[in-house]
């Protein structure tokens, strides 16, 4: 069964203010952001609020969601942000986020996403140090001090939406976890760095005994689950608590629910998803435009479908893997291998494995003892 779609991701501005080493647009097998328009134009952001309207009165949908993004959204500036945050809620109600590097949050964009009522959710690796390994800017430095002051005028308002942080195995999960604590953000988005098959993620070998992410995620679920109140939210873990108790997951990557997620570049072409860029280039794409095309005939493409099938999109060791319930075989772009596609467990599969146990483990102990 076909599902519309629900979140549509736009990529506002193309180009970054950072230079960070792991980043999934940039640095990746997909190169053809050099070649599309650094910034969205009114034009194609008025024509994509009219496909969404159009595609939410199609299936009578009574609300979006709309994420902001990039590159780094928040260079595409004031005016153009509040343009389309308009364009589309003329159309249908929308809940809109942004991912930002947080470096060019200063008073007015904070009061801006305050008074739209736009949640934040900024990219940040963990403490100083951990951070600017990575998210640098074009010269070399550490982006952290710039990032901090802008979360520092988050904190407390109702814009605040969280953080998003990539696993790094060199940093401690427990010091990493806790130094975004420090932040106070009422959401942590941990994110395993992208890879696949053919471009494994760094320390992901092929030995299916080891299970390095997993082992790091299971420690930072300790930490966060032990906690005697909540701290905070950590999307992974409720994600997964969800689905072992029999519910749905709300993200890809967790659980069987189907893709509702689509994303529209600065010059108005239409992919599947963003991080498929990790695995070759094109391997996103759908051939289609908002200026041309409706998001009914990207609901189309067999590629969407095969994201919306479940069980039955998955490969064949995933289809009898036990924790495929669970799991959903991982992200669709963990999955490639060069010259055979996306038929393969993902790529983090033993670290899957040991996570979806750990907590499954816990889980059970803590019912056990309440019975
Ligand atoms: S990726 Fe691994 S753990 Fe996940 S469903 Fe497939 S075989 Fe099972």
């Amino acid at each position: 069964m076909t599902l519309p779609f629900r979140q549509f991701v736009l990529k506002l501005h193309g180009r970054c203010n950072l230079a960070c080493d792991h980043c999934y647009v940039y640095e990746m097998a997909d190169q053809r952001w050099r070649t599309r328009p650094r910034a969205m134009a009114p034009e194609i952001a008025e024509r994509t609020a009219e496909r969404i309207g159009e595609h939410a009165r199609t299936w009578g949908l009574a609300s979006v969601d709309v994420v902001l993004h990039g590159g780094e959204p928040l260079l595409a500036g004031e005016a153009a942000i509040r343009h389309v945050v308009g364009a589309v809620r003329d159309r249908v109600p929308a809940r809109v986020s942004v991912q930002t590097n947080g470096t060019l949050l200063d008073q007015r964009f904070a009061d801006l996403f305050t008074e739209l009522g736009i949640r934040v959710s900024v990219s940040v690796d963990g403490d100083e140090q951990a951070h600017d390994r990575h998210r640098v800017r074009p010269d070399g430095t550490g982006s952290f001090a710039g990032v901090r002051r802008g979360v520092d005028l988050l904190r407390g308002r109702s814009c605040y939406g969280g953080l998003l942080c990539t696993v790094d195995l060199r940093n401690d999960p427990v010091h990493t976890y806790e130094a975004l604590l420090g932040l106070a953000p009422p959401m942590i988005d941990f994110l395993l760095p992208h890879g696949n098959w053919s471009a494994p993620p760094p320390g992901r070998t092929a030995d299916a005994g080891r299970a390095p992410y997993g082992e790091w995620l299971a420690a930072a679920f300790d930490r966060w689950y032990s906690a005697p109140r909540r701290e905070t939210g950590v999307r992974i873990f409720e994600e997964l608590i969800t689905v072992l108790f029999g519910g749905a997951s709300t993200v890809e990557g967790i659980g069987l629910s189907p893709a509702l997620m689509v994303v529209v570049e600065t010059d108005g072409t239409i992919e599947q998803s963003d991080i498929l860029a990790s695995a070759f280039e094109g391997a996103g794409s759908t051939g289609l435009d908002v200026r041309t095309a409706s998001f009914d005939e990207v609901l189309a493409l067999p590629e969407i479908r095969a994201r919306q099938a479940g069980a039955a999109g998955l490969s064949a060791t995933c289809q009898e893997c036990r924790l495929h319930r669970v799991c959903g075989g991982g992200l669709r772009a963990h999955r490639y291998r060069e010259g055979e596609g996306f038929d393969h467990p993902s790529v983090y599969c033993p670290d899957l494995k040991h996570l979806i146990r750990h907590v499954r483990a816990r889980l059970t102990r803590d019912l056990a003892a309440i019975r």
